[in-house]
């Protein structure tokens, strides 16, 4: 397939008719091919392409395991020596996470960008500035909250809902329990609070959104934009009926084995 060009992908994106709307962005820039520009075409492509646009840009470098804490955390205390002796002081120009892809990263570098305060769960934002604001340890992913209440979309970008962030804030928001973890900062070790769980199980959520998915091929990718109040109320929905729902199989998954006790 030849290269995608930035024409090519601001033609592509405009057909989702987002001009207006805030956006969440998820994206794998691999899964679309070779792309001329990479993550700053796409970028620019996709800023174009929406009214405003988050990203997460979480930093888990910073994670501290400590040997003991609170029960129920879904977490094996005193299990990362080795990683909490990698682990990085948080500071605000740290780059995001390799797990979160070089798109995030590459818009968090773009002037006039900001990012919210948290020192694993930041946002990075254009035009985004309310939202980004509304971040607390307490509640790290109330930017989304205030995305949904704005008429605000996900976009999935190449990647499928188990990169979709605002699944965890509709699990909270369905009363699942939620965990503490430990950030590494220059003030000290901090309690970060309302910690998600694990998202690998979340790809069933699919089927329960096809009437409300815009969907799109572009090179290589699946493209998928679905309106934020429509998924949390799908995933609400789910977990009424079923406390297990959007858990992963693994055995070994310390979090999800924490819900389902
Ligand atoms: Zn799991």
């Amino acid at each position: 397939m030849a290269d995608l060009g930035y024409l090519d992908l601001s033609a592509a994106l405009a057909t989702l008719e987002l001009r207006e709307v805030p956006v969440i962005a998820h994206a794998s820039l691999h899964a679309f091919g070779r792309v001329d520009g990479g993550a700053e075409t796409f970028v620019q492509a996709l800023l174009e392409a929406v009214g405003a646009l988050i990203m997460p840009t979480h930093t888990y470098n910073t994670m501290i395991t400590p040997s003991v804490g609170p029960m129920h955390n879904g977490i094996v205390y005193g299990s990362a020596q080795d990683l909490n002796r990698m682990a990085e002081f948080y500071s605000p120009s740290m780059p995001a996470d390799r797990l979160m892809g070089v798109v995030p990263e590459a818009l968090r570098q773009r002037p006039g960008v900001k990012r919210s305060m948290h020192p694993i769960l930041s946002f990075a934002g254009m035009k985004a500035d309310k939202p980004l604001g509304t971040q607390s340890m307490e509640e790290p992913l109330a930017p989304i909250r205030m995305l949904a209440e704005s008429g605000g979309w996900v976009l999935l970008l190449g990647v499928d809902h188990t990169a979709n962030t605002a699944i965890h804030f509709a699990e909270k928001l369905a009363g699942r329990r939620q965990f503490v973890r430990w950030a590494l900062t220059e003030g000290g070790i901090v309690e970060c609070p309302g910690f998600p769980g694990d998202s690998s199980g979340f790809k069933v959520i699919e089927r329960d959104l096809q009437a409300y998915t815009r969907k799109l091929q572009v090179g290589n990718a699946l493209v998928q934009a679905i309106p934020l109040k429509e998924l949390i109320a799908a995933v609400i929905e789910r977990i009424k009926k079923d406390p297990y729902a959007l858990l992963c199989s693994n055995p070994g998954c310390a979090r999800c084995n924490e819900l389902k006790k």
